[in-house]
C-alpha cells in the first residue's frame, strides 16, 4: 500500500489527484469519451470483463480505448489488445493504484479521437484505488465469488466509492462454497437499500449486457 504515512502530505496528494482528475474528466469530454474505472482484486476477472465488454461495444460499432494498469509487465495489455481493442499500458512500477497524473500522460499518449468509449483497469487491489479517483464518469468495482463471501463487509470504502458493483465467476459460486445472496445482502445494506450488486460471469456471457446498460451505453 502507499507509504504515506505524514497526514498533511496525504492530503497535499490527494488534493492534486483531485484537481488533475478534473483536468483528465474534462480533456475526455472535449474528446465525446465516455470512461469507466474497474476496479477490483487480483483474479477478479477484471480484464476478461473488459474484454467482453470492449467486444460488445464494438458489434455496437463504437470505437473502444483501454488503459491496462498494472505494476508491472504486459500481460493484461497483451489480451486486451489481440482481442482487438486499442490499448495502451500503464505500469505504475512499486504503486499498488493508477493516480489521476498517470492516466493524464496515458491521455496525452493515446489517439482520442479515435475512441468513443475508454475503458481503464486499475490495479488489481481492493484498498487504495478508492482514494485516487482518475476523472472517468463510472467508477466499477468487481469482485468474483473466489474470493469468499466477506469481500463487501472487509472493504466498504471502495464499494462507497464506486458507482457499480459486479459479482463476477457466478457460475462457480457451488464449487468454492460461497453463497452470492450473501455478498449481495451485504452490499444492498451497505447502500441503504438503493443499489444491488450486478450478478455477472463473464465465462458464460451472464449478466454482462446488463452491466452495459446500466454504464448507459
Ligand atoms: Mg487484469
Ligand atoms: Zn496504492
Amino acid at each position: 500500500m502507499h507509504k504515506i504515512t505524514d497526514v498533511s502530505m496525504e492530503y497535499d496528494v490527494l488534493r492534486e489527484n483531485s484537481k488533475l482528475a478534473r483536468e483528465n474528466y474534462e480533456l475526455l469530454k472535449e474528446h465525446d469519451i465516455m470512461s469507466v474505472d474497474f476496479m477490483g482484486s487480483i483474479g477478479s476477472g477484471k480484464t476478461s470483463l473488459i474484454i467482453k465488454i470492449g467486444e460488445k461495444l464494438a458489434a455496437k460499432g463504437l470505437k473502444v480505448g483501454a488503459i491496462a494498469g498494472d505494476v508491472t509487465g504486459e500481460d493484461d495489455f497483451g489480451r486486451m489488445k489481440r482481442s482487438g481493442i486499442d490499448a495502451y499500458n500503464c505500469n505504475t512500477g512499486k504503486e499498488c493504484h493508477l493516480d489521476a497524473n498517470m492516466i493524464h500522460r496515458a491521455l496525452h499518449q493515446m489517439d482520442l479521437d479515435r475512441i468513443d468509449v475508454l475503458l481503464i483497469e486499475n490495479v488489481g487491489n481492493l484498498v487504495c484505488p478508492a482514494d485516487f479517483p482518475l476523472g472517468a464518469d463510472i467508477r466499477v468495482v468487481v469482485i468474483s465469488v473466489t474470493e469468499g463471501d466477506d469481500m463487501v463487509r472487509k472493504h466498504p470504502d471502495i464499494f462507497l466509492h464506486s458507482d457499480l458493483a459486479v459479482l463476477n465467476k457466478i457460475d462457480i459460486a457451488d464449487a468454492v462454497d460461497v453463497d452470492p445472496a450473501v455478498i449481495a445482502g451485504d452490499y444492498s445494506r451497505l447502500t441503504g437499500g438503493r443499489r444491488e450488486i450486478m450478478m455477472c460471469s463473464v465465462k458464460k456471457d451472464s449478466g454482462v449486457d446488463e452491466i452495459i446498460s446500466e454504464m448507459g451505453l
